[in-house]
């Protein structure tokens, strides 16, 4: 998603659930489903999508998009799957869950998981060297406001930044994001960080920050 995408934007590309399971399938599959269970693609369409969109012929289990996914560990609607998505990769100084879980209509502890999980994906994408060779590296803090949290939890350490993830992100002119969990945003953990994503050669475009 491009980072000029605002919020109404969001809204008239991926109006409703159809619109936004579509997305995810078109990005999973392309043209064809593919079995969650058994990679066949002699599958069939459910008669309004019950108990799943699709059966497989093969193995006769029925899918979804989210079958053998993160996305099957809620049953959260994917239009709001995907608005978290958006926010998260929009959100230049991160979001805190409580305003996320406010614009999603979820609780807090909803946001927690959806960005924990999203997070944890994009994790696990990273380390081909795959990406396309003009690329943006920034980074952004992610967390909770630290009015928000439990007393015992509270770091009274100073303000802005701390108590908040770290995340390194990069986009290349796709608009394919990865994003990692960081310590620091030092530039050696930039190096590397951009060394296993971006293809050796790379352009790199960052801000002004130090590292
Ligand atoms: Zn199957």
């Amino acid at each position: 998603m491009s980072d000029t995408l605002s919020t109404f934007e969001f809204f008239q590309k991926f109006p409703n659930e159809k619109a936004a399971r579509t997305f995810f399938e078109t990005r999973r599959w392309g043209d064809t489903p593919v079995c969650g269970h058994c990679g066949s693609i002699y599958v069939s369409e459910c008669k309004d999508h019950k108990p799943m969109a699709y059966r497989c012929k093969s193995c006769r289990k029925h899918f979804s998009v989210r079958t053998g996914t993160v996305l099957s560990e809620s049953r959260l609607p994917l239009q709001k799957w995907l608005l978290a998505i958006y926010m998260l990769t929009s959100a230049r100084k991160g979001i805190p869950s409580i305003q996320m879980a406010r614009e999603l209509g979820v609780t807090q502890k909803t946001a927690w998981f959806l960005a924990q999980r999203i997070r944890e994906t994009w994790l696990n994408d990273q380390g081909n060297n795959d990406m396309g060779d003009h690329t943006q590296v920034d980074e952004t803090y992610i967390g909770g406001k630290e009015a928000n949290k439990h007393a015992s939890k509270k770091l009274h350490a100073g303000r802005g930044t701390v108590g908040k993830t770290a995340v390194v992100g990069i986009r290349d002119q796709h608009n394919q994001v990865r994003a990692m969990p960081a310590k620091n945003t030092g530039g050696a953990l930039l190096r590397s960080f951009v060394a296993k994503n971006a293809p050796e050669g790379a352009t790199v475009v960052t801000d002004m920050h130090k590292g």
